[in-house]
């Protein structure tokens, strides 16, 4: 009797958890099968080999040598370079890999002389020379000790952020192998422990180039399940952090922000709802903790350059992070050892956040363009709410799904395929938040577009 009693229970709590933490989609949006393919070839054996290939080189640091062949950040950048080149030989001329240097004066911040900087980025080239978009992922190479200035001392970064850097890399290796109609950016940043210098770098350039970057996936401290003082252990929760409201917005888009109630609906949202999605479809075992600001609390990451900018993009992070073992000198102390130590990561971790990338950078690059002047008619008082957008020519989009949830709802919690421009539902305007996405024929959707009062 008992037995049954608790049955029951962890049913209903089964039963409870796909209401509030999933959409609906989940349990009808069947996976892309050259997505799921890609997904179980990520291997936390690989990872650990670039992880442990990071740390050899024994500090990581920005300032320290970029000409020594073993040790310092030169080495490692020139040794991912080499990784992006030998994945490039399997891409059927696909994959162009580059080291972008720079050289940044002194500053009276974080660079005490003129500093050598280069990202390590690669290219894997979109196949419609029509589709402009670009997405991107990304991890910091460079690491540091207790003192951001020391060039010299160890600074292994296994953490942070090799494991970044690790998922960047696997990710290259195995999507190289695919061809993708819109473009992909890999990119290992420099200088980012001395004030996100390699971002900010990249981040101008992109935007002086007027890049259509859609979306970036910055990965920073995502391979270790434990946390120190309160010593959870947890490998299933991963965190995404985004933006509410945007860096640049003007007074006058925060006057229909506040009236519309659109605070939470931001493209940094919306992109981080998507990462849960998709994310959750493909990668078992991982749940997607939406976290509601850009960053923690005494720390910054990569993508805030970007955001800056005005491009989309967010943090994933580890759920539990261990700081004995962040930017911390090795050593000691009543005994606890602190660092930044391969020991401490979780693999099998790594492979499922690293997966959860991969599987929403392919779907995000299949994807059709985005629904274009999405509109939602607001000319009477009406219970119906009328939405209509542009078509897509047949060959791009098999149709559109149109997301439903309540305002208060952090998840999309109704998704009606539709293969028409138009649609009504008998769900109140005024009670519900809206948005539409094209999809293609192997249901990969695109980033969700919010509509416009159509008066
Ligand atoms: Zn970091």
């Amino acid at each position: 009797m008992l037995k049954k009693q608790i049955l029951s229970k962890i049913c209903l709590a089964l039963a409870c958890s796909f209401c509030t933490q999933l959409t609906h989609s989940q349990q009808i949006i069947e996976r892309d099968p050259m997505i799921e393919k890609m997904v179980n070839e990520v291997s936390s054996d690989s990872l650990r080999t670039y992880v442990e290939k990071l740390v050899s080189f024994g500090t990581r640091s920005t300032l320290s040598s970029t000409t020594d062949k073993k040790r310092g950040i030169g080495a490692a950048r020139e040794w991912v370079l080499l990784k992006f080149q030998q994945f490039a030989q399997h891409s059927e001329g696909r994959l162009k890999a580059s080291l972008d240097t720079v050289t940044l004066p002194a500053d009276k911040r974080r660079l005490d002389v003129a500093t050598n900087l280069g990202n390590v980025i690669a290219y894997l080239i979109g196949t419609d020379p029509t589709d402009k978009r670009v997405f991107m992922i990304s991890g910091h190479i460079d690491s540091r000790s207790t003192d951001v200035m020391n060039r010299t001392n160890d600074a292994p970064g296994a953490n942070d952020d090799g494991s970044g850097v690790a998922a960047v890399l696997e990710a290259a290796r195995i999507m190289s192998k695919h061809s993708f109609p819109a473009t992909i950016l890999f990119v290992a940043f420099s200088g980012e422990e001395q004030g996100l210098l390699g971002a900010e770098y990249m981040a101008s350039k992109m935007k002086d180039q007027q890049i259509e970057l859609e979306a970036l996936l910055n990965n920073d401290i995502m391979g270790s399940n434990h946390s120190n003082g309160t010593n959870i252990i947890n490998n299933t929760m991963v965190r995404v952090f985004s933006e509410g409201l945007p860096a640049f917005e003007t007074d006058k888009k925060a006057g229909m922000l506040r009236s519309f109630g659109l605070e939470n609906d931001g493209a940094p949202r919306q992109l981080a709802r998507y990462i849960k999605e998709v994310g959750e479809r493909y990668v078992d075992n991982l749940e997607v903790k939406l976290i509601y600001r850009s960053d923690r609390y005494l720390r910054g990451g990569d993508q805030t350059p970007f955001l800056q900018k005005g491009f989309t993009a967010i943090r994933i992070s580890e759920m539990n992070e261990n700081f004995d073992h962040q930017h911390q000198d090795l050593r000691t102390e009543k005994n606890i050892v602190y660092g930044d130590l391969t020991e401490y990561m979780d693999f099998e971790y790594l492979r499922k956040n690293t997966a959860l990338n991969l599987s929403c950078l392919a779907n995000l690059a299949k994807s059709p363009a985005k629904p274009e002047t999405v509109k939602m008619e607001v000319k009477n008082l009406s219970n119906f709410t009328n939405l209509s957008w542009k078509g897509l020519p047949e060959h791009m989009a098999r149709g559109f799904y149109v997301l439903i949830r309540e305002s208060s709802s952090p998840v999309w919690q109704k998704k009606i395929f539709t293969s028409q421009n138009s649609i009504s539902l008998p769900y109140s305007k005024d009670n519900y938040i809206f948005a539409v996405q094209s999809v293609s024929n192997n249901n990969n959707e695109s980033l969700p577009v919010l509509p416009t009062a159509d008066r």
